[in-house]
């Protein structure tokens, strides 16, 4: 075989080897490249949908914040307004129960005993303390007085608000 001849065979095999490569290249490319190229896609398809769905998230989170931020303050005003602040202004060696409400106030009619820190009970013509059938306690305000007490107590207390003074 002359040397010519066998430079063709060696050529013409490698050709065929790289026509056969370049075959498998271009298949794989051919294939591969949509699989790539969906791949792709799919993978910005589900960042864009993350992306959204973190937004939707947060705007979900901040909702949910808002609504109980409201529901909190709509709750403490209601509330605020249904309960009021109890005070105990002493008066005359006895407490009476001061409850106030924004800008009014009420003063419990009986008085409480300041010793036993309990209810008077009216018994006969005096209001007196519970605790004396027990143990003696002279704490009491005669029926007859009880309604100029009272409104002394309410001017008191009505004084004390108005001048923003601690009722005690
Ligand atoms: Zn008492």
């Amino acid at each position: 075989m002359p040397l010519i001849d066998l430079i063709l065979k060696q050529l013409k095999s490698i050709a065929s080897k790289l026509a056969s490569h370049i075959y498998e290249s271009i298949a794989v490319v051919l294939i591969g490249a949509p699989i790539l190229v969906l791949w792709a896609a799919d993978a910005l398809d589900l960042l864009l949908d993350m992306m959204q769905t973190q937004v939707r998230l947060w705007e979900a989170i901040t909702l949910v914040l808002l609504v109980s931020v409201c529901t909190y303050l709509v709750t403490a005003r209601t509330h605020s307004s249904i309960n009021p602040k109890v005070k105990f202004f002493t008066y005359c060696n006895m407490k009476w129960k001061v409850s106030i409400l924004k800008d009014t106030f009420k003063v419990d009619k009986i008085p409480f005993c300041i010793e036993h820190v309990q209810q008077f009970v009216r018994y006969s013509h005096d209001y007196t303390c519970p605790e004396t059938e027990e143990s003696i306690c002279a704490s009491g305000i005669p029926y007859q007085c009880h309604d100029d007490f009272y409104l002394n107590v309410q001017s008191s207390v009505e004084n004390k608000i108005r001048n923003k003074e601690k009722i005690k």
